[in-house]
């Protein structure tokens, strides 16, 4: 390290949901530096298509006159958590978000809207089935963001498929792209890409800095105030996804490149305490040409069926719900790594997936894959996918009977008004029974890990005995997430990465 070292009062490792900590800290006066491990800013946060956040009673909810109550959303939140996160923890949350939106609203940089998206567990005390609760941001040219602009991560497609990048950021995108135009004429804002946190600096009990790496070289950059851990989760580390237990493989998550866990293991390091290792957001993955299986969602037909030709899911089930129980079946061995989704020709050869996060390729790449099959009877389609061909004649008949009376009495798929949300409120049960009969390849896949630094509602991370670090703070998939087991309803990872960043800059600003 030959660099003299550089000192500022908040350092933030991480672009995703930690940029709303280093908006915030510079917003309060306080210097910053914003490091990146990768070659943009927004990790797996820009990714996603919608950018939700699930903020309950938010002054834009508010002004459109819904009429949810903090309290209703923190029965339907505690309900469905349980007691396995800290009660004050899942408080802070559900009654932080509006105040946080309150707060970027006074700034002009900022501007939402809703986008009604029901709660995942329709039947929990306190559930919104009409989904207002969540809001997402309004899109934002790219040019709007001075020394940021052509920075962003993303889309998905532009990743993965080469296609050309939007000039109009939106969803998450957009939500990035807002806070970094807000930052673009702040001189007490520096942001280096390219640039890990690789360890943290204690100074007499108290982190004071972290060491910084760029292209091989390191560096020390010593804080005032605090360093803010915002490095996503693990997902893209194998090694360690093996040894926490997490399901799945990097290959088949959708967390971006620099998620590794870095962060995770430097705050190890210096005495923070974890919870919750093994767990991610899950969801069902439709197996693309590149071999990934990538998050899908709203299912608009077709079944799953294990190794027997049986079905062992609600296919309708939000995603990580529908992902717990695959993960379960696969962990009895009734389902492998891949399995697949037998549908029909009503809809053309396409599986009947209404949003596959990574769009389509062209149907021939799947079919010369050996990802998608297609036969004239289930039988032969059963020889194809290697299930017991009887069973799948059996299976898809069932289901069809179900189908007729719209009552699924093996998995209750379409009793919660979740499951009837992206179908305009149709039965999801759809016969297949026209032929010729299609199968397409699906995986677990993940939109990231969510286990991490035990927090107090502050951000502080804390040690064994639950005494905070002083000077370190941790927020998103880098902590342990406030939701545990579950995930209450969309917008919940990228509403607690906001809003812990958010958070953890304020206590820097007013107690750091
Ligand atoms: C397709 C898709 C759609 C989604 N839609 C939604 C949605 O609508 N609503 C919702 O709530 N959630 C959604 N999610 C989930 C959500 O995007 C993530 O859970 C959330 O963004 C995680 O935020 P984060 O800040 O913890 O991590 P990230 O957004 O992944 O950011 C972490 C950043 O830290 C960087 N980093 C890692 N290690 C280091 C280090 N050592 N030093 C410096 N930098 C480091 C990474 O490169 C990365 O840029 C979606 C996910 C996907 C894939």
């Amino acid at each position: 390290m030959n660099a003299p070292d550089e000192r500022v009062d908040v350092l933030v490792a991480g672009s995703g949901g930690g940029i709303a900590g280093a908006y915030t800290a510079a917003r309060e006066g306080l210097s910053v530096t914003l490091v990146e491990a990768t070659d943009q800013f927004g990790g797996t946060f820009a990714y996603s298509g919608g950018g939700g956040m699930w903020f309950p009673c938010n002054p834009v909810l508010v002004r459109a006159g819904v009429d949810d109550t903090i309290e209703e959303a923190l029965r339907y939140y505690r309900s469905v958590v349980g007691d396995r996160t800290p009660a004050e923890l899942q408080e802070t949350y559900v009654r932080g978000g509006a105040a946080l939106i309150e707060y970027l609203e006074c700034d002009e940089h900022f501007g939402f809207k809703i986008l009604p998206w029901p709660d995942y567990y329709s039947c929990a005390v306190g559930a919104r089935n009409d989904g207002m609760r969540h809001i997402v941001s309004k899109a934002v040219p790219d040019n709007r963001l001075g020394r940021f602009q052509g920075l962003v991560r993303g889309p998905l497609d532009h990743e993965r498929l080469g296609t050309p990048r939007p000039d109009l950021l939106t969803g998450g995108r957009a939500v990035i792209g807002r806070f970094l135009w807000a930052m673009t004429e702040n001189p007490s804002v520096a942001a280096h890409l390219n640039t890990s946190l690789v360890e943290l600096i204690v100074d007499d009990g108290r982190v004071a800095g972290a060491v910084v790496e760029t292209d091989g070289a390191r560096r020390a950059i010593r804080t005032r105030r605090g360093v803010l851990l915002a490095a996503g989760g693990f997902e893209q580390n194998d090694a360690m996804r093996a040894e926490f237990g997490v399901p799945g493989a990097a290959l088949d998550t959708m967390g971006s490149p620099g998620n590794v866990g870095l962060a995770h293991r430097a705050a190890i390091a210096v005495g923070a305490s974890t919870d919750l290792m093994d767990q991610a957001w899950w969801s069902p993955g439709l197996v693309h040409p590149d071999g990934r299986a990538a998050f899908a969602l709203c299912f608009t037909g077709g079944i799953f069926v294990d190794r027997a030709g049986r079905r062992f899911v609600n296919e309708s089930a939000a995603y990580d719900r529908a992902g717990r129980e695959i993960i379960g079946a696969m962990r009895e061995g009734r389902v492998g790594p891949r399995y697949w989704m037998v549908y029909d020709s009503r809809g053309g050869e396409q599986p009947p997936v209404m949003a596959p996060n990574v769009s389509f390729s062209p149907t021939a790449e799947y079919v010369s894959a050996g990802l998608w099959r297609e036969a004239d009877s289930l039988a032969e389609l059963a020889h194809q996918i290697d299930v017991p061909p009887g069973n799948l004649v059996n299976t898809v008949r069932r289901f069809n009977e179900m189908a007729g009376r719209d009552d699924d009495e093996d998995f209750g798929r379409g009793r919660e008004s979740f499951d009837r949300a992206f179908t305009g409120g149709a039965s999801p049960l759809v016969p297949i029974d026209t032929p010729p009969y299609r199968a397409a390849a699906f995986g677990i896949s993940d939109l990231g890990t969510k286990g991490g630094l035990r927090t107090d509602v502050h951000a502080r991370v804390l040690d064994g005995d639950d005494r905070p670090v002083p000077g370190l703070y941790a927020a998103g998939n880098t902590m342990a997430a406030v939701s545990g087991t579950t995930y209450p309803g969309g917008g919940n990872p990228i509403g607690a990465s906001l809003l812990f960043s958010h958070r953890a800059a304020m206590h820097m600003a007013v107690d750091g």
